[in-house]
């Protein structure tokens, strides 16, 4: 028996991997999975919510590390003369690290993840390696800090996947630094027990789902990360950062006589449960198999931009159909069609050329809903569908382009040109956490972002 509706919605419009539905009803019953979805309106259609809107499916951002919005526009002042890079960066954002007690972190975490929400994000991966306290020590409860951004996710409303990620090292062959205390575990041991509590809490969360990874090849042992990927869970998305700066690479190919992601499709099964962070500079081989392997490349272009990182191949990549998401990384940038843009005009500004994806807007948001919801740990046929939950991103239908635009340009228009004000508001679950521009909590939410950031400043 179909389950009965319990919200009903009218759209002028809805994105659908085939196109357009011209309106869409969508019916949603308890616990907010669509239970019903089509251009008629169904039978019993009373109490129904008259939206002038276009229906997107919500963002998946899968790259994330929440605390690092502390930060964000607040590293952007270099010193004449000196050489600000992404290492100098870096030791901006260990002291960050090392300054937010549990508090501070959910806070600065529950406001990251509601302004994603006001800009179309409903998921978000969170690359989680802020694991201890202060001084290093686990916490009694070893899984704190993951609870505290389950925490924040849950108040803003946003789906979360939790990837508690194990860091060992402080570089190639060199032990971890003290600034880098919060974030190790000795032992893969000490990591896959952090990734049990972290477990236990998950599972306690309606909206949360678990993952699990390595920070990256530099900073955990080779013989590690595959001892904790082949002993670890075989059932969920695992992510690990790869080949984001070139000292990175050279390093790697020093220590371990690979390049980054040469050794990992050497010595992992690469499949579509993989998420590779960054990818920015590949050979034609790596490329290629990279491609062909089925694995997710989580592109962060605001970030990768921001920190001087290098511009992904992403033309060459998509040529041989690999699969790509994106990310925020840093949250220096929080639209995800700015990150769209991003990718597409690196290539334009690279190849002298505008047409490198044909249709770019339908092939970039199919590509990064896809590739996301993978990296998140789940699977689609479409973007809206029967059974699965709704989450999407209104936008409204009368701004003066959208307005105006024929059908076939409207998806590009909303890529190309529009940023959070033409959103109208969010949905996850069949209910709205975002309307007019207001975010659920937001009062609560904002105050103690406040009151952190004015304790951190002190
Ligand atoms: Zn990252």
């Amino acid at each position: 028996m179909k389950e009965r509706i319990t919200r009903l919605f009218k759209f002028d419009a809805l994105l659908l991997k085939q196109g357009w539905m011209k309106p869409a009803y969508v019916g949603v019953g308890v616990g907010g999975r669509i239970v019903f979805l089509s251009d008629h309106a169904p039978e019993q259609a009373h109490g129904m919510e008259s939206v002038a809107g276009l229906a997107l499916p919500g963002f998946p951002n899968a790259h994330s590390h929440a605390f690092q919005y502390a930060m964000a526009g607040m590293a952007e002042k270099h010193q004449p003369g000196t050489n600000d890079d992404f290492w100098s960066w870096r030791e901006a954002m260990y002291e960050c690290a090392l300054s937010l007690d549990p508090e501070q972190i959910e806070a600065v975490a529950a406001m990251v993840y509601s302004e994603m929400l006001r800009r179309g994000y409903t998921h978000v991966a969170e690359f989680h390696y802020l694991h201890h306290d202060t001084q290093g020590h686990p916490y009694d409860n070893i899984a704190e800090t993951g609870e505290r951004l389950l925490a924040a996710a849950e108040h803003a409303g946003i789906r979360i996947t939790l990837i508690p990620v194990f860091y060992q090292k402080g570089g190639f062959g060199k032990e971890p630094m003290p600034r880098q205390r919060r974030f190790i575990c000795a032992h893969p041991d000490d990591y896959l027990k952090l990734l049990d509590a972290t477990r236990t809490v998950v599972s306690k969360s309606a909206n949360a789902q678990l993952g699990f990874g390595v920070h990256s090849l530099r900073a955990v042992t080779a013989a590690d990360i595959t001892t904790v990927f082949e002993s670890g869970p075989k059932d969920l998305s695992f992510h690990i950062h790869a080949a984001e700066q070139l000292q990175e690479v050279e390093d790697c190919k020093a220590f371990l006589k690979r390049r980054p992601v040469e050794w990992l499709l050497e010595n992992l099964p690469l499949q579509e449960r993989f998420n590779l962070v960054h990818c920015t500079h590949l050979s034609d081989t790596e490329v290629k198999r990279l491609a062909t392997s089925g694995a997710q490349v989580v592109l962060c272009p605001g970030t990768e931009g921001n920190l001087g990182d290098g511009i992904f191949r992403l033309k060459d990549y998509a040529s041989q159909y690999g699969s790509w998401c994106i990310g925020t990384d840093s949250h220096i940038s929080l639209n995800p069609f700015e990150d769209l843009r991003w990718l597409d005009y690196a290539q334009r500004l690279t190849t002298h050329k505008r047409n490198t994806f044909d249709d770019a807007a339908t092939v970039f948001l199919t590509k990064c809903i896809t590739g996301g919801r993978k990296a998140m740990g789940l699977s689609d046929h479409n973007f809206f569908e029967e059974g699965k939950p709704f989450d999407a991103v209104i936008f409204q239908s009368n701004t003066p382009l959208l307005n105006m635009s024929r059908e076939e340009h409207i998806l590009s228009s909303i890529v190309y040109t529009c940023d959070a004000a033409d959103i109208m508001g969010t949905i996850v679950n069949g209910s709205w956490v975002v309307r007019d521009g207001v975010a659920r909590n937001s009062t609560a939410i904002r105050n103690k972002f406040d009151r952190a950031m004015k304790e951190l400043s002190r």
